[in-house]
């Protein structure tokens, strides 16, 4: 990879930007350069939009049955090569193999899981009020999609919005981020493998605010799907909207955890610095404000500590790290400054803190407490390895604080006592709820954010549902009767 040049993937070639524009690949470990990214230009991505458009006849043209194969021999080749693909993940990202490989199996998934669903989208018939009529309610693809997919998850957030799409028979124009191209490259390499036909996906990459504005407001475009931010993700469904076009949005979360004064601490304090420190803290559904009763606080944050002291940060090339850096220097600023933030408002940092000395975007486990129910930690995703822990007596008040946010992704309950369990998973405003266990998004299920947490689902038999239009035909054809002859 070192020195590479990746390039874009329009109308069935791998082709660099007509402009020449590049910019650097960076290894978040070391922050040196390891490669170079071509960008688009206004006419890489009017070709790729054209090509999008012819692809949408041709895989439309291909039965639904060999979708489904094609989808599953790509799954079948991400599995063979994903030792190649995650050693990409890991100097691009910085998130180590064994993570890497974690990823790409439940990307893999997630694709033979799209191939599976291809072949279940069925019209429906059946006999109106009218005995001389039938109505037939018939699914097609939307249409073109624009596709946005972010760094943390490069190949599975990836997948999941191919999987459903190309189910749905729909193509594609993919903006995966220019952080991370090299793995979600690799992916793609896997479908052209499996035999997707030419002009079915194309990729490209670029400035992402003239790309998307490019291709929200253009007419081929049907439907737009986008992984990210709430700040983005807003602007671009506004500009969706102004379009009339139809999104999938799979925005921020800001999970809170309640750890109830009966909870099972060995359980709750192994899985979740497990799931706090994964992928270095940069996970949409990562426990990031932790109430715990006021009763256990105290041991409960020492013991946090104790096993979070265990996490191994460093370059996730190196063979005992367990935790690797920021994926970029915009993270390491943000997680830093919030951090900052907290403490000026009053916070103590229990451990962690600030960056680890040395070139790459380290920055270690950070436990804060005493934090102020306004600091920016308690309101915004940190997306990095921080987390508050706070306490609390009074479970409608615990439910009032951790609704208190925009978001509404997840929420976790750490309870052994099942009427209390269903009291607060009721009352939880999200749409993901893990009680004593922090469940992982695997392909069979559908996951999708309440209030600006999103919009839709990905995955489940739910997925294609968000690609599909559907078609009233009514037929009036006067009954043969024996009666009336020919
Ligand atoms: P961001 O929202 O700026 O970027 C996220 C992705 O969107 C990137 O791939 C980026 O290239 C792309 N993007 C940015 N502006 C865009 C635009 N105008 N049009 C199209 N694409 C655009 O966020 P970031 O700084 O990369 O990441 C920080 C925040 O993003 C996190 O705090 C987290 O809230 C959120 N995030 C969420 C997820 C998720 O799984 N829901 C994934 C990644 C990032």
């Amino acid at each position: 990879m070192t020195g590479s040049l990746a390039k874009m993937y329009i109308a069935g070639a791998w082709v660099q930007g007509g402009s020449g524009d590049v910019q650097d690949i960076i290894n978040p470990a070391t922050g040196d350069a390891i490669g170079q990214l071509c960008l688009a230009d206004s006419n890489d991505l009017e070709r790729a939009l054209a090509a999008a458009e012819h692809g949408l006849q041709i895989w439309g043209a291909v039965p639904a049955w060999d979708r489904g194969r094609i989808l599953k021999d790509a799954a079948d080749l991400m599995r063979d090569r994903s030792a190649e693909i995650g050693r990409l993940m890991t100097l691009e990202h910085g998130k180590t193999p064994a993570e890497a490989q974690v990823e790409l199996v439940r990307a893999a998934d997630f694709i033979e899981w799209g191939g599976e669903e291809a072949r279940r989208v069925a019209s429906r018939q059946f006999g109106a009020r009218d005995p001389d009529v039938t109505v037939t309610i018939q699914y097609g693809p939307v249409g073109v999609v624009a596709a946005f997919s972010p760094w943390n998850y490069p190949v599975l957030q990836a997948s999941k919005k191919l999987a459903a799409l190309l189910a749905a028979g729909c193509s594609c124009v993919l903006k995966p981020a220019e952080e991370t191209p090299s793995a979600t490259i690799a992916f793609l390499q896997c479908l052209i493998d499996a035999g997707l036909p030419a002009n079915v996906v194309n990729m490209v990459f670029g400035v992402p605010s003239e790309v998307s504005s490019f291709l929200i407001s253009d007419p081929r475009v049907a439907k737009i799907t986008f992984t990210g931010s709430l700040p983005v993700g807003k602007l671009l469904a506004s500009q969706a909207g102004r379009h009339m076009k139809p999104v999938t949005m799979e925005l921020g979360g800001h999970s809170p955890v309640l750890v109830c004064e009966d909870a099972d601490l060995d359980s709750a304090i192994d899985i979740l610095v497990l799931r706090k420190f994964a992928n270095s803290g940069q996970v949409c559904v990562s426990p990031n404000r932790i109430f715990a009763h006021e009763s256990i606080v105290e041991e409960f944050t020492r013991r946090f500590c104790e096993k979070a002291s265990q996490v191994v940060v460093g370059d996730g090339c190196k063979n005992d790290v367990t935790m690797g850096p920021l994926a970029n220097l915009r993270r390491l600023e943000a997680v830093q400054g919030l951090v900052s933030d907290a403490v000026a408002r009053g916070a103590r940092v229990v451990m962690g803190g600030a960056r680890l000395e040395g070139a790459g975007y380290l920055f270690p486990p950070t436990v804060l407490r005493d934090v102020s129910e306004d600091s920016d930690l308690m309101t915004v995703e940190p997306f990095g390895p921080v987390v508050p822990i706070v306490s609390f007596s009074d479970y409608d008040d615990v439910l009032r604080r951790a609704n208190a946010t925009e978001y509404g992704l997840a929420a976790y309950i750490f309870s052994r006592d099942e009427k209390r369990q269903r009291y607060l998973a009721d009352r939880l405003i999200v749409g993901t709820i893990g009680i004593n266990d922090i469940p992982t998004h695997t392909a069979d299920i559908p996951l999708g954010g309440w209030k600006d947490s999103g919009y839709g689902v990905e995955g489940g038999i739910e997925m294609t549902q968000a690609y599909l239009k559907s078609k009233f035909l009514y037929t009036k054809n006067a009954a043969w009767r024996p009666e009336n002859g020919s």
